[in-house]
């Protein structure tokens, strides 16, 4: 899901990269690069225009922050804009005062109505509720069997209607249903209701005469992601004929280009309040816009530490050191020393590390990071006099013992940190000579 879409989006702000500033016509032509990434997955055009719009505007205004190179501040403009078409804040399921809560699900036929259904009772149950599943889905054949079956290995009970009765009245068996959660007081009921193919007239109305029969709380639209731009239409269609609270997408497990994820929020005006990732019944969750916008940019939490930097560092901090590192090398120690310090007040360095893209794979090694190895390298530059500091090279073997006694380390210690501070030296020209700002190592995008 979304693989396309990260590429592209990932690839135009690579363009950024090494760029000092951002000029109109380098927002242009990103711009125009996210404009066609949204439009080839498939989101909606009036979505995509709105979209395109916003971050040019933004990208353009004075939201510029000296903590950040352009690569960073258009990725952060592009994140925020993300999370609002996402959403924004997940909304919590509304329970209604006196039990039962009703929850209907609408949707076209093979959206994953029913197995939301197992799921969402299995996730109720496991709340401390006590859901009841309602099969009133009585036009697909086997879909009343299908919804007993999810419910057995959900652990949820189901209301269908005897066999042989009932048959051909939805409405009448979604009514005995709530009046059986009534009798028996089970805490929240969820009503299966019928899809079609494709929208019709009859079905529309099936699903609004079940819902003036029991009042529902919520009603979920279960949308599938893989059906690219009908999505819209048929948002749409239920939204006019039915009307609902909420959306949940199913099957973002697939390769599917995620449009209808991107457009119908912006086109319904309704939040997404569940994903749906597999036919497992708990390929399940609560759905977050953030964390789907950063699963788009493929950020791990970036933002979080792009964030951190910035209530960490202020414009004339990050100015001075940007000076310092292009300036002809007199980074010295003491700035290092004044670097770490700032890093350290960001919080825990296993931490920060950890919210890097890919550190996935080097979980062992983060692990294993020594959080006192921070100390150790503040203790042994705190041993240094303001000359050393100013200029190792006079590091001889016997200061560098006198340092090692002072700081309580070995001179293996402190001949390790002279060598990384040199690296780090070095790799920082280096970020400054592409455009990074370098008020935060290793982050140089
Ligand atoms: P309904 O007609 O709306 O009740 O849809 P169903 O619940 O019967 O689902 C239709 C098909 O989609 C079934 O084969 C499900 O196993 C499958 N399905 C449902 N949700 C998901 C999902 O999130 N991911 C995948 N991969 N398949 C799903």
């Amino acid at each position: 899901m979304f693989a396309n879409l990260s590429d592209r989006l990932t690839a135009s702000f690579k363009q950024l990269r090494g760029k000092g500033r951002l000029s109109e016509a380098d927002i242009d032509a990103t711009v125009s690069e996210i404009r066609r990434a949204l439009l080839e997955a498939d989101v909606a055009l009036p979505v995509v225009r709105a979209f395109a719009a916003n971050v040019r505007e933004r990208a353009k205004s004075a939201e510029v922050s000296a903590a950040l190179n352009p690569g960073q501040q258009v990725i952060k403009i592009v994140n925020a804009e993300l999370v609002e078409i996402l959403g924004g804040e997940a909304r919590d399921l509304r329970f209604a005062k006196n039990p039962p809560t009703v929850i209907m699900l609408a949707g076209l036929q093979g959206a994953g109505k029913t197995t939301l259904a197992g799921k969402l009772g299995r996730w109720l149950r496991d709340q401390g509720h006590t859901p009841l599943l309602v099969a009133a889905d009585l036009q697909r054949p086997n879909a009343v069997t299908q919804l007993q079956v999810v419910g057995e290995r959900a652990g949820v009970p189901v209301w269908a209607p005897e066999p042989g009765n009932g048959v051909g009245d939805p409405v009448g068996v979604a009514r005995s249903g709530i009046q059986h959660a009534h009798d028996k007081q089970y805490s929240v009921v969820v009503v299966d209701t019928a899809g079609r193919l494709g929208v019709d007239a009859e079905m529309m109305q099936q699903a609004a005469d079940i819902r003036d029969a029991v009042s529902p709380d919520e009603i979920l639209f279960v949308l599938d992601a893989m059906i690219g731009q009908d999505a819209v239409t048929t948002a749409n269609a239920f939204a006019e004929g039915v009307g609902f609270s909420g959306v949940v997408l199913t099957k973002l497990d697939g390769d599917a280009r995620g449009g209808a994820a991107l457009s119908v929020r912006g086109v319904t005006g309704k939040p997404v309040m569940f994903a749906s990732t597999g036919e497992k019944l708990t390929d399940f969750e609560r759905f977050h816009a953030d964390r789907m916008a950063s699963r788009i940019l493929d950020m791990g939490d970036i933002l979080t530490l792009i964030e951190q930097a910035e209530r960490t560092f202020d414009a004339a901090q990050a100015e001075e050191m940007a000076a310092k590192i292009s300036g002809e090398g007199d980074f010295t120690l003491q700035d290092f020393l004044g670097q770490l310090q700032q890093l350290k007040k960001m919080g825990s360095m296993k931490k920060m590390l950890g919210m890097l893209p890919g550190m996935g794979q080097m979980r062992e090694q983060l692990e294993n990071f020594d959080e006192r190895e921070v100390d150790r390298v503040e203790a042994i530059v705190h041993s240094m006099t303001p000359a050393e500091r100013v200029d190792p090279r006079i590091l001889n073997g016997s200061r560098r013992q006198r340092i090692a006694r002072g700081s309580g380390t070995t001179v293996t210690e402190v001949n390790s940190l002279m060598e990384r501070f040199d690296q780090a030296k070095t790799m920082m020209r280096q970020m400054a000579r592409s455009g990074g700002k370098g008020g935060v190592p290793g982050m140089g995008m």
